[in-house]
C-alpha cells in the first residue's frame, strides 16, 4: 500500500486528492493545512494520519480541542509543514499549498530523498534552479499535477531520448477572455471567481482570470521539462479538453485529452506510472462538437507578457513577479485594488525592484520579500 503525506490538504486540489487515496486505498500518514481547522480535524478521523499540522498558529488550539482523545500528533506553522516534509514518512508528498510559501517544504522533502508530486506551482516559479537542481542530485522524482504540465508528463511517456521541439500550452482564457481593457477595468473579486472550466481555489482563479496563471505556468514548464522559452507556444483553448500537447522533430505533435477533472492528474502524478479506474466521467468529444484554438492577448493581459518577460530575464525576476503578484492578488480578493492594478504592480514590480542571481534559498526569499513590500508601499501611497 502506497503512503501519501498531503500538504493543503482541505483545498481544492487536497480534497479531491484525498477522493482518490480513497478510491485506491492508499495509507494517509500526514495532513496539513493552512487554516481550516474543522475539516482538518475531520479528515484526519476519516483517514487515521499519524500527524496533521495547521499553519496558522491562531487556530491550533481549536485543532487540538477537537482532536482532543485521538493518537495525532498536532504541529503548527512552517516549522510543522518542513517536519512532516523531512520526515520520511510516505512515499510520496503532495505539495498543494498556495504560494511561495510552499517552496521550503518542496526544498526539504528533496533533501530527504522523498518523491514529490507537485501542485504548488510557486515552487517552481519563485525558485525552479534550486529545485530541480536539488532534485538532480538526490534523484528525486517530481511529478506534475499541473494539468497542463502532467498532460506534457503524459505525452513524454514512452520517448525518452527523443528530443522536444516545442511544447504547446493550452490556456481556457479564463472568465475574461476576449474583453477589452476598458471592460476588464471595472471587475471585481466577484466576477474573477466565476470561472467557465475549472472549479478550483481562490488565488488560482484570480491567477486565472489575469492570465498570470499560464505565465506562472510558463515558467514551471520551462523547469520541469529543462526548456528555453522559445519553445513553449501559448494556445488559447477554450473548451479544456486538450491540457496540452508536445511537438517532436518530425512534427507529430501529440496530446492528452480528457474532462477538465483535475482527480485524472492528481492519480496519475500519485499512482505513476499505473493507469487505474478513476473517480471522473469519461470524455466524449461529441458532446462537446468542436473544439477551437486561439492565440492570447498579450497586450491587454500584461500579467502573462510579465511572467514571461521575467524568465527570459532569469534570476530572482521570477520571485520578484511572483511575490508581486501574490500580494496584490490577495489587495484584489479584499476589493482593495482593481483588476487592471494587480497587473500594473506586477509589471511596476518588476521595473523597480532589483534582481540578481537565484542562488540560494536566501536570495529567492529576499527577492521575495521586497516585490511583496513594494506592492505594498505602492498601495499605500495612491
Ligand atoms: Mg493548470
Amino acid at each position: 500500500m502506497k503512503k501519501v503525506a498531503i500538504l493543503g490538504s482541505t483545498g481544492s486540489i487536497g480534497t479531491q486528492a484525498l477522493e482518490v487515496v480513497e478510491k485506491h486505498g492508499m495509507q494517509v500518514t500526514a495532513l496539513a493545512a493552512h487554516s481550516h481547522a474543522e475539516l482538518l480535524a475531520q479528515q484526519a478521523k476519516q483517514y487515521h494520519p499519524q500527524t496533521v499540522c495547521i499553519f496558522r498558529e491562531d487556530k491550533a488550539d481549536t485543532l487540538r480541542s477537537l482532536l482532543a482523545g485521538e493518537n495525532i500528533e498536532i504541529l503548527t506553522g512552517m516549522e510543522g509543514l518542513c517536519r512532516i516534509a523531512g520526515s520520511r514518512c510516505a512515499d510520496i508528498l503532495l505539495n498543494s499549498v498556495v504560494g511561495m510559501v510552499g517552496l521550503l517544504p518542496t526544498l526539504t522533502a528533496i533533501e530527504a530523498g522523498t518523491d514529490i508530486a507537485l501542485a504548488n506551482k510557486e515552487t517552481l516559479v519563485a525558485g525552479g534552479s534550486l529545485v530541480m537542481k536539488a532534485a538532480a542530485e538526490r534523484h528525486v522524482n517530481i511529478y506534475p499535477v499541473d494539468s497542463e504540465h502532467s498532460a506534457i508528463f503524459q505525452c513524454l511517456q514512452g520517448n525518452a531520448g527523443n528530443r522536444i521541439r516545442r511544447i504547446l500550452l493550452t490556456a481556457s482564457g479564463g472568465p475574461f477572455f476576449g474583453l477589452t481593457r476598458e471592460a476588464l477595468a471595472g471587475k471585481r473579486a466577484a466576477d474573477a471567481l466565476r470561472h467557465p472550466n475549472w472549479d478550483m481555489g481562490n488565488k488560482i482563479t484570480i491567477d486565472s482570470a489575469t492570465l498570470m496563471n499560464k505565465g506562472l505556468e510558463f515558467i514551471e514548464a520551462k523547469w520541469l521539462f529543462d526548456l528555453d522559452p522559445s519553445q513553449i507556444e501559448i494556445v488559447v483553448h477554450r473548451q479544456s479538453v486538450l491540457h496540452s500537447a508536445v511537438e517532436f522533430e518530425d512534427y507529430a505533435v501529440i496530446g492528452q485529452m480528457g474532462v477538465p477533472d483535475m482527480k485524472i492528474p492528481i492519480q496519475y502524478a500519485l499512482l505513476y506510472p499505473q493507469r487505474v479506474e478513476c473517480p471522473t466521467k469519461p470524455l466524449s468529444l461529441t458532446d462537446y462538437g468542436t473544439l477551437t484554438f486561439e492565440k492570447p492577448d498579450y497586450e491587454t493581459f500584461d500579467c502573462l507578457t510579465a511572467a514571461i518577460d521575467a524568465i527570459r530575464e532569469g534570476g530572482v525576476r521570477p520571485a520578484i513577479v511572483n511575490g508581486a503578484n501574490e500580494e496584490a492578488v490577495a489587495h484584489f480578493l479584499r476589493d482593495e485594488i482593481g483588476f487592471l492594478e494587480v497587473g500594473a504592480l506586477v509589471r511596476a514590480a518588476m521595473e523597480h525592484v532589483p534582481g540578481g542571481p537565484a542562488d540560494s534559498y536566501e536570495a529567492v526569499l529576499a527577492a521575495d520579500s521586497a516585490a511583496r513590500a513594494f506592492v505594498r508601499q505602492r498601495i499605500a501611497d495612491r
